[in-house]
């Protein structure tokens, strides 16, 4: 008979370790349907008849965030046969909160109380005996990180689980002060859909609290309505609040009350954590520190390990080795050269910019998990969290966007650590917004021509960059799809530890699969098309991409296409190609532009750059050109991540169109605007580049929608 058991819990209280633990390698992630939100499903290693269930992270069950409705929708719909409640042990109190909530449910929760170790290291007590009573559920004290009694834990879930089965009962609940549980009484004997239904008491203060997502999934008459919102005037006039706040505050009345009596902190003083949180997040210090730490792995990531293998995979792995021989062998063996080609830069090209990526990467996760299992990351979204919310983003885009600077796809992918749905669009959507190291061959390529001498031409790209950052945040939080309350600012700052090798391992190696295996086929497949685009004349013959294609179907698409960048000022086909190719990988775009113009290979400040820039670009519209393509969609393995991590094709192409959109009405507003400064005159297009700055001082300062003010309670009550 197989049990199926959720684990669920805030955020941080260990169940991914717990989970892990219990699995072993019996593990699938996904993701759930139609969402962004990890899903992780697998079997007790020991007992093949317990499936186990990672729900999201969360501190409570109401309808606000993603996470929230997933992990309801599933416990309600699916109702497993067992909830194991994971309980962060040092820090009870709050986690109890949802402990009540769960509880309500009517399915059987167990709660693993966990960390322990951390407990007994400060020489905590907690009276076991009386909590059990209090909330009537079994605990099984538990270390999740050093193994420390699960096996029990789950013997103990499986009994309880089997027992519920035969005998459906659930032993009582926690309950409310007198006055709160006659409202939850009186609706629980006057709706008449409550009377035979299990959730009786979930449903029951769910209306009371008139939680919108649960009204249309219950069969409740007008009659009825109409008596439970006497009840909530009635209760408004006694308790000054409405239903969701008198149920906020019953909840923590019950939790603080049971705690209280039965958990002593050993010292008042501060545990070694506390201690290395009053330097680490310290008001003075915290920045510098944070600052020293991301330059460290920014430094590993992109210079010492991540690029140099990466330029070994790309240079010597795949150009000499792979192309090398597999060219020569062709050679030999008398292949067609279009077929040759196709094989070479088509195929192993392709295939080889993602491996390219996979040094990168690979470093790059080790790095963020070692931070996060050792518990900075959850510091770092603390400090930061204040100054990003205002740009509507999280503490935990910093990441993304500071390792964007050195290539996209790491970049995108680290915003798996950002846990709320929507922040990790939205960072998704902006952190390739810097320019990438592939960008700065742009950058130099201008820096050393048109702008010679002039400094301030870099740092200008890395602010035009910053600034693209914060202003798309503002504009894209106000949309109607990111129309939702921010998710409320409640970080459990873990205690500090060793890094565990076998979660670092295993995040690294979950998050390299996934980029490999998504992101390799779109790669792959826009390799082969623009090798098809530039390799194939406009008659369907086949030429070797140089100064002879000008005839290629993409030098044709080119050429129709030029004029859109008429207004940006660079309506030229060499241009238009190179922006196009660009997409491929930002590195080819100085060298198309060298080839298709006949000038030949360019270095960045040589001759042949001068050339190239001064024939093809004036200082405006070398602007627009760079910033055109700093902004636009990065190129395609950036675009395999964006699609990996959005996990919706919707949201990839709104991504895309948005990218688009917004890098070309920028570089618009760039070339016009400069044009106009260096004495131009005034055009039609002047005059559009005027009414496109006018919406965009629009968008910045329209109010966004609403936005609840029982989050903002929630969220004051649990910071307390
Ligand atoms: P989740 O967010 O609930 O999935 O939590 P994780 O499993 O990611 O754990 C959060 C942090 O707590 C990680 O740094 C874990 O290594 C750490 N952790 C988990 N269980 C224990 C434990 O029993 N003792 C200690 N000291 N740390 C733990
Ligand atoms: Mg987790």
């Amino acid at each position: 008979m197989e049990l199926r058991i959720a684990l669920a819990g805030n955020p941080n209280s260990g169940k991914s370790t717990l989970f892990n633990g219990l699995t072993g390698s019996n593990q699938y992630v996904g993701n759930w349907p139609g969402v962004t939100v990890e899903k992780k499903d697998g079997t007790y290693k020991k007992d093949k008849s317990l499936k186990l269930i990672d729900l999201p992270g969360i501190y409570s069950l109401s309808p606000y965030t993603l996470e929230e409705v997933v992990s309801r929708d599933y416990l309600l719909k699916e109702s497993p046969d067992a909830i194991i409640n994971v309980v962060d042990a040092s820090n009870i109190e709050r986690n109890l909160y949802l402990t009540t909530q769960l509880a309500e449910l009517g399915i059987p929760v167990i709660i693993a109380l966990n960390m322990m170790d951390v407990v007994r290291k400060n020489g905590d007590q907690i009276n076991i005996k009386a909590l059990k009573e209090g909330l009537g559920c079994e605990i099984v004290e538990i270390s999740a990180l050093k193994g420390e009694n699960v096996d029990h834990l789950m013997d103990v879930a499986k009994k309880v689980a089997e027992e519920h089965q035969k005998t459906g009962v659930i032993t009582h609940v926690h309950e409310f002060n007198e006055e709160v549980e006659s409202y939850i009484r009186q609706i629980e004997d006057n709706v008449q859909a409550l009377r035979d239904n299990k959730n009786h008491r979930w449903y029951a203060i769910k209306l009371f609290e008139s939680d919108p997502k649960i009204e249309d999934k219950i069969n409740v008459t007008s009659d009825e309505k109409e008596f439970i919102k006497k009840l909530q005037e009635d209760a408004d006039d006694k308790l000054d609040d409405d239903g969701e706040g008198i149920i906020t505050d019953a909840r923590y009345e019950f939790v603080t009350n049971i705690t209280h009596k039965n958990v002593k902190k050993a010292k008042e003083g501060m545990t070694t954590s506390d201690k290395i949180d009053r330097i680490v997040t310290n008001r003075i210090l915290a920045l510098p520190i944070f600052a020293g730490i991301m330059f460290l792995v920014y430094f590993i990531t992109i210079k010492v390990l991540g690029t140099p293998m990466s330029d070994w995979v790309n240079d010597v792995f795949v150009a000499e080795i792979l192309q090398g021989n597999a060219g020569a062998w062709m050679d030999s063996a008398g292949v067609a050269p279009w077929l040759a080609s196709l094989v070479n830069d088509g195929i192993i090209g392709g295939v080889g910019a993602v491996l390219g990526f996979l040094p990168l990467i690979v470093v790059l996760f080790i790095l963020l998990a070692i931070l996060e299992d050792v518990g900075y990351m959850s510091r770092i979204a603390f400090i930061l969290d204040r100054i990003f919310r205002k740009f509507g983003l999280s503490g935990k885009s910093f990441i993304p966007v500071l390792i964007g600077t050195g290539c996209s796809v790491p970049g995108i992918m680290a915003t798996r650590t950002i846990e709320n749905d929507q922040d990790r669009r939205l960072t998704i959507m902006v952190s390739s917004f810097m320019p990438c190291s592939a960008k700065t061959e742009i950058i130099a390529l201008f820096a050393g021509s048109v702008f010679t001498g002039r400094w301030w031409f870099g740092p200008l790209c890395y602010f035009a960059g910053i600034a693209a950052v914060i202003v798309s945040g503002i504009i894209i939080k106000k949309t109607s799809m990111f129309a939702g309350d921010p998710a409320p600012f409640v970080m459990e700052l873990p205690q500090y530890h060793f890094p565990s090798y076998r979660n670092v391992i295993r995040s690294t190696y979950d998050r390299s699969k996934a980029f490999v295996i998504k992101a390799g086929t779109i790669i792959l497949l826009a390799a082969l098309g623009v090798w098809l685009l530039q390799n194939i004349s406009v008659d369907f013959e086949f030429h070797t991409f140089d100064q002879d294609s000008k005839d290629s179907i993409l030098s044709a698409i080119g050429k129709f296409f030029s004029p859109i960048f008429i207004p940006l000022g660079f309506g030229n086909w060499i241009a238009t190609v190179a922006s196009a190719l660009g997409l491929v990988a930002k590195e080819v775009v100085v060298g198309t532009m060298g080839v298709l113009s006949g000038i030949g290979e360019v270095e960045s400040g040589d001759a042949n750059a001068i050339a190239l820039a001064t024939r093809l670009f004036t200082p405006a519209s070398a602007m627009a050109f760079m910033i055109f393509n700093q902004l636009n969609v990065p190129c395609f393995a950036a675009l395999g991540a964006i699609r990996t991590e959005m996990n919706s094709a919707k949201w990839t192409w709104f991504t895309v169109i948005y990218q688009t959109v917004f890098a070309y009405t920028i570089a618009l507003m760039v070339y016009q605007f400069s044009s106009l400064a260096l004495g131009g005159a005034f055009t039609v297009w002047t005059g559009v580049a005027f009414v496109v700055l006018l919406a965009y001082i629009y968008l910045l300062f329209i109010k966004k929608p609403n936005s609840s003010k029982r989050k903002v309670k929630e969220e004051a009550a649990l910071q307390e």
